[in-house]
């Protein structure tokens, strides 16, 4: 049976859980007017030309015309409002907001030493300084998986970290500072253990100073492939340094730690109108637990938030969290500016067809993830957060971007929100997926690890699915239960972002 859904007691709108027809008679009065679609807005009392309409507890714009009672608000009923201006922006002003204590405050991950966030995976990493190695490491990887991974039982997999950067770039161009810095941290994920192995050619233009500090340049840790004859002699010693490597991880074993040790991140990718009501906001929630709980937990998708960024400013903690975001998404107007781009390219007529009527109704639905926890650090594309909690991370919303930003910023888990299904996966890190309706999980039974869709239904609530999402996070991270991803090696390239000139 269709129901309406009501996000916040200031909304004058709820969405349909079904189509339904005119006549449909819901509780408190309100009767359809004319045939609404699911999911999308229906008024909940008389409204006027250039009244607020407000979902979210936010003014998604304003009415174009008078909708009645039980009518039908669209795309076409509302004019956008302008874009928050990134100046003064107000901070420290969340409303608190209650949230239980999480029901399990540890969990089983590879210790990485008291500056450092654990590990959930013991992975040995291969880092390319440029892709033009990327064929040998690829050959090396499968060659070690075969040959050597099954003398080693605790080290779970080896990756090959190959990416587009490195050569035919523009090495001292401002903005290579994001591509540089992202492949430096990916390599010191926690997920790794610490143990650095990189693979060069000899001439390329990231040179490998940019990536290790001088003690970590030596020959147990750094191989130029032009420094060999002839590949067998590279493949020789490629093996032989990969076999010491997985030596020093083979000894690592997971323990007991508190939630201070995990470092989690979350996007979306193929959204549709029921993630911002149904797994974003129980993804919030967990995200809400876990910090609770002491963890670190970034979102991030600077275009999906920018409509709501005064939002996020109120939840910043000091003026430096406010200062940064303004900074950073600044720097993305001017980024998305220099490229002819504006905000109507967003949302998609899908989106539209499936009741969101602008961008600011997807910012709410996509800022959801984030739950209402304070923020109390901001930080650019590929830079390392200093403090623990809720972090802003700044990296575009592209699914293939995003990941290997956060997997730079050091998370070592994704949980990836979907409504249309996508297979995204990492080699890096666990993905646990999580799909808004229960439509999707039928269709996709066995690539999607966890369902909201039981919230449409009302068979569940936000809350229930939220800590239903927070335990299978603390199972997966434990190495107790592997994602659907994991278990068939659903991976991605690690396309990282580079917003610096190509040569
Ligand atoms: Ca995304």
């Amino acid at each position: 049976m269709t129901r309406l859904i009501q996000i916040n007691a200031n909304d004058n709108v709820a969405i349909l859980t079904e189509d339904a027809s005119k006549g449909t008679v819901f509780p408190d009065g309100i009767v359809l007017l004319e045939d609404i679609p699911q999911a999308h807005k229906v008024a909940l009392k008389d409204l006027r030309k250039g009244d607020s309409v407000i979902r979210y507890g936010v003014v998604l714009g304003y009415l174009l015309h008078d909708i009645k009672k039980g009518g039908w608000i669209n795309e076409k009923s509302l004019e956008l409002p302008l874009q928050p201006s990134l100046e003064d922006m107000e901070y420290g002003q969340s409303v608190p907001f209650s949230i239980p204590d999480p029901p399990l405050k540890v969990f089983e991950g590879y210790d990485n030493g008291p500056d450092s966030y654990a590990g959930t995976r013991n992975l040995l990493a291969i880092t390319t300084t440029v892709q033009c190695v990327s064929g040998v490491v690829d050959q090396l990887v499968s060659q070690i998986r075969s040959k050597l991974l099954p003398k080693y039982p605790n080290v779970e997999e080896v990756v090959a970290i190959n990416h587009a950067y490195g050569c035919g770039v523009a090495i001292n161009a401002p903005d290579a500072v994001i591509p540089i810095r992202s492949i430096r941290n990916i390599m010191r994920n926690p997920n790794f253990g610490g143990e650095i192995m990189v693979v060069g050619l000899g001439c390329e233009k990231l040179t490998v100073d940019k990536l290790l500090s001088p003690e970590e340049i030596n020959a147990e840790n750094v191989l130029m492939l032009q420094d060999y004859p002839g590949y067998a002699s590279m493949m020789e010693a490629l093996l032989k340094m990969a076999e010491t490597k997985l030596q020093a991880l083979n000894r690592r074993k997971r323990t007991t730690l508190p939630l201070s040790k995990l470092c989690i991140g979350m996007q979306c990718g193929g959204s549709d109108s029921f993630s911002g009501i149904t797994a974003n906001p129980s993804a919030g929630y967990a995200s809400d637990l876990l910090v609770r709980g002491g963890a670190t937990v970034m979102f991030s998708e600077v275009t999906e938030v920018r409509d709501g960024v005064h939002l996020l400013a109120q939840r910043c903690v000091d003026k430096e969290a406010r200062n940064k975001l303004a900074y950073e998404i600044g720097w993305y107007d001017d980024y998305l500016a220099k490229g002819a781009v504006d905000r109507s390219a967003n949302p998609t007529p899908g989106n539209k067809k499936g009741g969101l009527s602008n961008i600011v109704e997807k910012a709410m639905g996509s800022i959801a993830k984030s739950g209402h926890s304070p923020i109390v650090e901001v930080i650019g594309p590929g830079e390392l957060p200093r403090k623990h909690g809720l972090v802003f991370a700044a990296t575009p919303a592209s699914d293939i971007v995003c990941g290997p930003s956060q997997l730079a910023s050091g998370i070592t888990l994704q949980v990836f929100i979907t409504g249309r299904g996508t297979p995204y996966g990492l080699a890096e890190a666990p993905v646990i997926k999580v799909c808004s309706r229960n439509d999707m999980k039928e269709h996709w039974d066995d690539l999607i690890d966890l369902n909201a869709g039981g919230i449409v239904t009302g068979e569940e609530s936000v809350d229930e699915v939220g800590i239903r999402l927070f335990n299978l996070i603390l199972e997966v991270a434990s190495g107790r239960k592997r994602t659907f991803a994991e278990q068939y090696g659903l991976k991605n390239f690690l396309c990282v972002f580079n917003p610096a000139p190509i040569t």
